[in-house]
């Protein structure tokens, strides 16, 4: 007796072998037996015929834990992931921020979330629980952070992450003592690399050499080519990952299938280092009296608008309703507000936190990325819900898109290569031994979906837009969404280090 059949679907295992037609018999929480179930008893039986069956979804890389902006306390209902298929999500990238671990897991725990939820912990929080001035740490302070990171395993994190890009600028030695502990657990480091553009190539090379130091598996984060300039070096930084690999090193990459990424409008445009400098002074309007600090951001600026097609490459998407703005081009709010293109965006940025997507990358090095075996897919998202302010695309499509774009309509991949970039993947990156792929014995999280209507239909304009063509999800063998439509409740779960 099964509590739940999934009859006549073509089930795709998650390992990348083709789908094959057969049954899928489920009891309690797992996976009991595949092959012909048509005479078996079931309290439940759905038909699946000429739908893909697959392994849930799982989402190396998302920012749920950022409480700023869609973080898991704040919206744990939010559904644009549930609605993707996704059913394992991990958060902590890029560095981190949510500390202590084991506090994060428990509040976490305590709520009715959508997906399932691991962490990372991160290199960039522990060290600023250290110390927060610009220097390397010294042997000493290099212990303290070590210690921390080690918490955070014991704790439950599955992995460790850096934001090399970002303040306070950790050197390669701070990153190959914390990335020695994550070693000792088995696991992983994630980087989000010093510089997606120009230095590209060098940025690998140093997770790679950080991985080579300390033993660990490496991940690099949302991997791009930045800036027209940068266009076409995905070619070179795939040889650098396999040659890494060639020398046993377990170094994989993971990808968002779009052209734009998403951050902060004043760092992005003023320069990370100025806008902090001018916070420090004050505020943003700093930037327009401090002789110096404006020196700076204007060069950046200029240099910035001129990559992005004077701002046309720009939309600014905020995180609170803002409708004077939202979803126009940076060129467009400037053609309106006629004057200083530099000061109008200072006093913009100065009016409150404002977000946006940058189209600063090309369709051919996304298809390069995606084509290789070694970068899986990943989203680089955050929880949002539907009707509050801005999204970029990928909150609410990167799934989908990968199987309607480049799987039906482009032919980029198989549906077997995205349905196992897409679970077996990323359950190995992060040591989940018992998601990731259809077999007996397995936890059921499960997504249902039919290739031939599946599509996500946010665009760069208008970000939020659910997926359709997801017809059922499971979250070990309840059901959390059926025909696009989430359940009343929850069903994710906290997924410790080991649990998963
Ligand atoms: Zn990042």
């Amino acid at each position: 007796m099964f509590d739940l059949i999934l009859a006549n679907g073509t089930v795709y295992d998650g390992t990348g072998t083709p789908g094959v037609i057969q049954d899928v018999g489920i009891r309690g929480e797992k996976i009991q037996v595949l092959g012909d179930l048509s005479t078996a008893d079931a309290a439940r039986r759905i038909d699946v015929g000429g739908k893909a069956v697959a392994p849930g979804f799982i989402d190396v890389h998302t920012h749920h834990n950022n409480e700023m902006d869609g973080g898991i306390v704040n919206i744990p209902d939010a559904s644009n992931y549930l609605r993707q298929g996704v059913t394992t999500c991990v958060g902590g990238n890029c560095g981190g921020g949510a500390f202590p671990i084991g506090a994060h897991l428990e509040q976490v725990s305590g709520l009715e979330i959508r997906n399932n939820y691991a962490i990372l912990v991160g290199c960039n929080a522990a060290r600023n629980r250290v110390l927060r001035e610009e220097r390397p740490a010294t042997a000493e302070e290099l212990r303290q952070m070590c210690d921390l990171v080690r918490t955070g395993f014991d704790e439950g994190a599955i992995g460790l992450s850096s934001g090399v890009a970002y303040m306070p600028f950790l050197t390669v030695d701070e990153l190959a003592a914390m990335s020695g502990v994550a070693a000792d657990f088995g696991s992983f480091y994630a980087s989000h690399i010093r510089n997606e553009g120009e230095r590209l190539h060098e940025s690998i090379a140093e997770v790679i050499e950080v991985c080579r130091r300390s033993g660990a598996a490496g991940e690099i984060s949302h991997i791009k080519c930045y800036g027209r300039d940068n266009w076409g070096k995905s070619v070179q930084a795939l040889e650098l990952i396999h040659q890494a690999r060639d020398q046993g090193l377990d170094v994989t990459a993971d990808q968002y299938p779009y052209t734009g990424c998403f951050t902060g409008l004043a760092g992005s445009v003023f320069g990370q280092e100025t806008q902090i400098r001018a916070r420090r002074h004050g505020g943003l309007e700093a930037l327009l009296s401090v002789p110096e600090l404006r020196q700076a951001a204007e060069a950046h600026f200029h240099q910035r608008l001129a990559t992005l097609d004077d701002g046309a490459g720009i939309i600014l998407a905020p995180l609170e309703p803002q409708p004077e703005f939202q979803g126009k081009t940076l060129a467009e709010y400037l053609a309106e507000h006629p004057g200083d293109p530099f000061r109008t965006t200072v006093e913009l940025c100065a009016g409150g936190h404002v977000s946006a997507i940058y189209l600063a990358m090309c369709e051919d090095d996304v298809v390069t990325y995606m084509r290789d075996d070694h970068v899986l897919v990943a989203s680089d998202g955050h929880l949002r819900v539907f009707d509050k302010g801005c999204s970029h695309p990928r909150n609410f499509g990167t799934f989908p898109r990968v199987l309607a774009r480049y799987v039906r309509e482009q032919a980029v991949l198989t549906l077997e290569q995205a349905i196992n970039k897409m679970t077996a993947m990323p359950a190995h990156r992060l040591g989940l031994r018992h998601r990731g792929r259809i077999a007996p014995g397995m936890v059921a999280d499960i997504t249902v979906f039919a290739p031939a209507t599946v599509q996500d239909h946010a665009t760069f304009r208008e970000g939020n837009a659910y997926a359709t063509g997801i017809d059922l999800v499971l979250l070990a063998g309840s059901i959390a969404l059926q025909d696009d439509t989430p359940a009343a409740r929850g069903y994710g779960r906290v997924l410790r280090r080991g649990e998963g």
